[in-house]
């Protein structure tokens, strides 16, 4: 009892229900044929069996094998003479459906099961349940010694109807119903029932009456649910013919009993009318749901396209090999801040022509146009940057890089090229640049400040000294003369205390620049501190030397001093020349022992160093 009350327990529902399923439709088949002539034209509980058996787990199987084998004795039972051949065509029955099943699923995951939407799946099918319908003809035939052509053929082709029109429309609804992936919306239950209701009318019109051939009218009605539905189109439309066709064969009304042969060739020529309706509908529904799969594949390649292009803000373009087909990328769109449904590319013209560059930026446009035309010309790649100036005045930065394509068969097709928005990393890149420039301008400024004398702007101490020990260099590489003056104010003190220390200020501010106006082109002057100023004289022989500071002498002593209030302001300049073996300091020295010696004889005088 307990084993009886587990395995109860155990006993799913899918089974149960399989089992009344396959009860139901063998006890109406047997019902239907059992009054005209005991052929049945389909036999839609095979097509039960293998379903459940498809659409089930391996552990479910054992319990949907016993009750469909308990609602097929019975129904067999209750309906042919004995009850050992009733036992007998269960087993085959038996045999059928695990037989199409293992073979349907031999080396296949669960999961592919139950798609009849390749042309694959359904050959495999049907090729399964060819195979699967023979071989239990033979079975039963053989087991209960009726073997014969018609006992096969009849067998067969029912059996064998039943599975291809009954098990692709169970699988195929329950695979819809479960599946989390597919929605089934109202329209689509009305159209399916609508299509239904429908071709079971026109079949039992057709089908019922005998005044006009119109045998074609089911075919182009599954057709149409097969466009509609797919599969399911398929599959609803030649189970609904089929249902109405047996009905109206099984009344004995219409044109199929009328055909020369009597019943059993009516029978068959049903038969095979809804194996061509099979034939003709199911690699549509397949060819059809490849195609929706390619479309949904090629959508969410397209989605996953446009997510990268936005994301990298990049897009894509061509243009035609006449030039004047264009065509964007959404991302184009919004880098030109245009809108897809309002602008057309195309619309502005040939790139050939130059015309559509009317959204570059006007400085842009003659680079872009001859960089697109060379590309042309010579079928090469190209990259250039340029400036877009969208409709709102906003000037974004872009990049294309593309280049010309050609046909399968080396024909010129256009050009294709991205176009990427850089207008962040100009930025930076402008911003870097602009920050470089002034690092480099407030270096170049402290360098000319570490240079120059803040009182007279003139070079300093640093900075002369270095401009001597250059000249020296080149004196002594080159055997060029070279002389250096030391300049110093006189009597300077004085003026100072008499006048203020901004007189005395503005006296070396005068000297400075009288002095650099003097001196020749060549010639270079600095402050060395307080007073005292050092001239640096390439090439000049102690004789130029000496007229050069004479100038400036004079022209010191000739300024206009009224300004500051004083009558004169003189100066007194020793010179030294360069003599081999000499050194800044040597030079130097001498220079400030003439200087000495100017003073020493009364100021306002040049001595040269001897
Ligand atoms: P001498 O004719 O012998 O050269 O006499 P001097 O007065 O010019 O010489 P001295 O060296 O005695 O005086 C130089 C003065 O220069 C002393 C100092 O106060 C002044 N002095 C030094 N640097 C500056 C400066 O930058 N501005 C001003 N106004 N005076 C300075
Ligand atoms: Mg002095
Ligand atoms: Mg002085």
């Amino acid at each position: 009892m307990d084993a009886l009350r587990t395995f109860y327990a155990r006993l799913p529902i899918a089974a149960i229900t399989a089992g009344l399923a396959y009860y139901a439709l063998a006890a109406l088949s047997l019902y239907l044929t059992e009054g005209v002539s005991g052929l049945a034209t389909i036999w839609p509980s095979s097509g039960v069996f293998v379903a459940a058996l498809l659409l089930s787990s391996k552990p479910q199987r054992p319990a949907i094998v016993i009750c469909i084998a308990l609602a097929s004795f019975v129904a067999n039972g209750q309906a042919n003479a004995t009850w050992s051949d009733a036992a007998l065509f269960t087993i085959a029955n038996v045999c059928e459906a695990l037989m199409i099943t293992w073979l349907c699923l031999y080396g296949r995951a669960s999961g592919q099961v139950g798609n009849f939407s390749n042309l694959r799946s359904v050959g495999r099918f049907c090729g399964s349940a060819i195979i699967g319908t023979l071989s239990a003809a033979l079975i039963a035939g053989f087991l209960s010694g009726k073997l014969s052509v018609p006992f096969v053929e009849s067998w067969a082709t029912t059996t064998l109807l039943g599975t291809l029109i009954v098990t692709p429309l169970i699988v195929t609804v329950v695979r819809i119903i479960t599946s989390d992936k597919v929605r089934v919306t109202t329209g689509n239950l009305v159209e399916s029932f609508g299509i239904a209701v429908i071709l079971i009318a026109l079949s039992a019109g057709v089908f019922g009456q005998t005044a006009y051939p119109l045998l074609f009218l089911p075919l182009i009605g599954v057709l149409i649910a097969t466009y509609r539905l797919g599969g399911v189109g398929t599959a609803v439309g030649v189970f609904s013919v089929a249902m109405a066709g047996t009905l109206t064969l099984a009344g004995g009304a219409g044109a199929v009993p009328l055909i020369e042969g009597g019943r059993n060739a009516g029978t068959l020529f049903f038969q095979f009318y809804l194996l061509s309706l099979l034939i003709a509908a199911w690699p549509l529904s397949a060819l059809l749901e490849q195609k929706r799969r390619l479309i949904a594949n090629y959508a969410e390649s397209n989605y996953f396209l446009e997510l990268a292009e936005s994301a990298a803000k990049l897009g894509h373009w061509h243009v035609g090999s006449d030039g004047a087909e264009l065509g964007w990328s959404n991302e184009v769109y919004q880098i030109h801040g245009l809108d897809a449904d309002h602008f057309r590319p195309e619309k502005t013209g040939a790139i050939k022509q130059g015309t559509s560059l009317d959204l570059y930026h006007e400085d842009d446009r003659e680079n872009v146009r001859t960089t697109l035309l060379r590309a042309l010309q010579q079928q090469d790649g190209f990259t250039y940057n340029a400036r877009v100036v969208r409709p709102d005045g906003e000037v974004r930065f872009i990049t294309s890089i593309g280049e010309a394509r050609f046909d399968d068969r080396g024909n010129f097709a256009g050009l294709f090229g991205t176009l990427q928005d850089i207008t962040a990393q100009t930025e930076i890149l402008e911003e870097l640049r602009q920050a470089r420039e002034s690092a480099l301008r407030e270096a170049e400024n402290s360098m000319r400040l570490a240079e120059t004398d803040q009182l007279t702007g003139i070079a300093n101490r640093r900075k002369v000294m270095m401009v001597l020990a250059d000249a020296i260099k080149v004196a002594e590489a080159g055997g060029s003369q070279l002389a250096v003056g030391i300049l110093d104010v006189d009597h300077f003190k004085s003026i100072n205390d008499r006048f203020g220390h901004a007189v005395g200020d503005h006296v070396l501010q005068q000297v400075a620049s009288l002095c650099s106006s003097a001196l020749r082109e060549e010639d270079f002057v600095g402050r060395l501190g307080g007073e005292e100023f050092l001239i640096v004289m390439p090439g000049a022989a102690p004789e130029i030397a000496k007229l050069i500071c004479e100038r400036v002498r004079i022209a010191i002593q000739l300024a206009d001093w009224t300004g500051e209030e004083l009558d004169l302001v003189t100066v007194s300049i020793g010179i030294a020349s360069h003599r081999d073996g000499a050194d800044d300091t040597w030079l130097m020295q001498a220079a400030d022992a003439a200087l000495y010696q100017a003073k020493s004889d009364g100021r306002n005088l040049l001595r040269l160093a001897s």
